[in-house]
């Protein structure tokens, strides 16, 4: 707006200088008589002074200053041989000066001022303003509302987060949080109820186990306090009944002692706190306990016979590879009849260390195979209990190879017993146990 105004006003200017352009010296009747033939402007006021800035021409009607020096700054600029032009906008109109010297031969003999007063466009500009401040205000009005509305949906999402993470804290493992949408607090809700998921599973298990372990200590203690209670009120007890009970008294203790060891066992495996691995060769481990177990499979008239190749080394502790070993063929021989036989070999797949356990037992039925590594699950709770089992050894297997990246499998065979089959990777090199 500056611009065209400085371009319209500078040019009518030069159409006033030049029309004085032919005077050798300015009076005010020569100027008068020039400025006569100038076009209408619609300019406000047109000041023509000479070059000692007496005003030799004005058009304003009263209070006109011809006569008197006007040394305004254009002015002064004008007769010091410069175009000059200020514009300024203030109270609703434009107020803009223009100014120019008016030469003969190269000489100032005066300058030319125009004043232009313009409440027209500046009513414009100020009606462009009104408008962008009431746009701004609509647009406000409906980002705020915009915004409220977005608040809120995002508390109510929050809070029902909150709720949920209370209710789950309190206990109430089977809460979920009812978050509909895809935005990311969905997200975080359907995460919240994955985990929660879990939590449910880990406590479920938590409980069965607890209880479980309770019960299996229950029994072993209830027997102890029948039987001394059996010595203690029966009068004229004989010694010899008195010894059986005692070596009974003594064979629950045993019991007990195996079900807390197996326990604190597992409750270490739990932890996930794990001995540093080392390499071990299985091979002799597996001697030693085929060495222990020959005398207890002979006992039971069981044929207890193993090949192994050598070179066979895992990652682990020689503790565990032990505690497999053991607690399978210790299983096998255990529900074989008289007669059985088992067999246990080890060898090398690829890059895996592979150990079976072969016998001829009454095998597992088919419905419980997914079930045997659970804790405490046993096919025929009287059967192990007879043979001295805890239903603990075969999750001890599991979570121990487990640990080292194993794993374990059990199957039927065709031809009638079971077959367990451990996989570990197969250790290259390193510090030998
Ligand atoms: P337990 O102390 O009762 O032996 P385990 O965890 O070692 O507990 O085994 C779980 C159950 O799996 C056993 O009670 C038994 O029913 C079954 N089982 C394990 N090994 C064999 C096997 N070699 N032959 C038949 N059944 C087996």
């Amino acid at each position: 707006m500056f611009r065209s105004k400085e371009t319209t006003m500078q040019s009518s200017v030069s159409v006033m200088v030049y029309s004085l352009s032919g005077l050798d010296q300015l009076t005010e009747e020569n100027v008068a008589a020039a400025m006569a033939v100038v076009e209408e402007t619609g300019l406000s006021r047109i000041l023509v002074t000479d070059s000692s800035g007496r005003v030799l021409y004005d058009t304003r009607e009263t209070g006109g200053a011809v006569g008197d020096y006007v040394l305004y700054a254009e002015i002064v600029q004008a007769l010091m041989g410069n175009d000059a032009f200020t514009c300024v906008y203030k109270n609703g109109a434009f107020r803009s000066r223009a100014t120019s010297p008016v030469l003969y031969q190269n000489q100032i003999i005066g300058s030319v001022y125009a004043y232009e007063y313009d409440t027209e466009q500046a009513a414009l500009i100020s009606g462009l303003q009104d408008n962008l401040l009431r746009l701004s205000a609509v647009i406000a009005v409906v980002v705020l509302a915009l915004s409220l509305i977005l608040s809120r949906a995002l508390t109510i999402k929050i809070s029902e987060l909150l709720t949920a993470i209370r209710k789950v804290r309190e206990g109430a493992y089977s809460h979920r949080a009812e978050i509909h949408g895809r935005d990311e607090i969905a997200q975080i809700g359907e995460e919240f109820n994955s985990l929660t998921d879990r939590l449910q599973v880990t406590e479920n298990a938590r409980r069965r186990f607890v209880s479980d372990a309770s019960h299996e200590l229950k029994t072993p203690l209830a027997a102890i306090r029948l039987l001394t209670d059996s010595i203690l009120q029966t009068d004229n007890i004989d010694p010899e009944t008195t010894r059986e009970f005692v070596m009974d008294i003594g064979q629950e203790a045993e019991r007990l002692s195996r079900i807390t060891e197996d326990l604190l066992r597992l409750t270490r495996l739990d932890s996930g706190v794990l001995e540093p691995p080392v390499v071990v060769d299985v091979l002799p481990v597996l001697e030693q306990v085929m060495r222990m177990m020959s005398l207890i499979a002979q006992e039971k008239g069981v044929d207890l016979t193993y090949d192994a190749a050598e070179g066979c080394t895992v990652l682990a502790t020689k503790d565990e590879i032990h505690q497999v070993i053991y607690n399978l063929t210790d299983n096998a021989v255990k529900y074989s009849s008289a007669g059985g036989f088992v067999q246990v070999s080890l060898g090398a797949e690829g890059s895996q260390v592979v150990l079976t356990v072969v016998d001829n037992g009454a095998g597992i039925p088919e419905a419980d195979l997914p079930r045997i590594f659970e804790r405490f699950y046993r096919v025929d709770k009287a059967r192990s209990r007879a043979a001295g089992g805890t239903g603990l050894g075969l999750s001890i297997v599991s979570d121990t190879v487990k640990k080292r990246g194993g794993t374990v499998t059990a199957a039927n065979r065709p031809e009638g017993g079971a077959v367990f089959t451990v996989h570990w990777p197969k250790a290259e090199g390193g510090e030998r146990a």
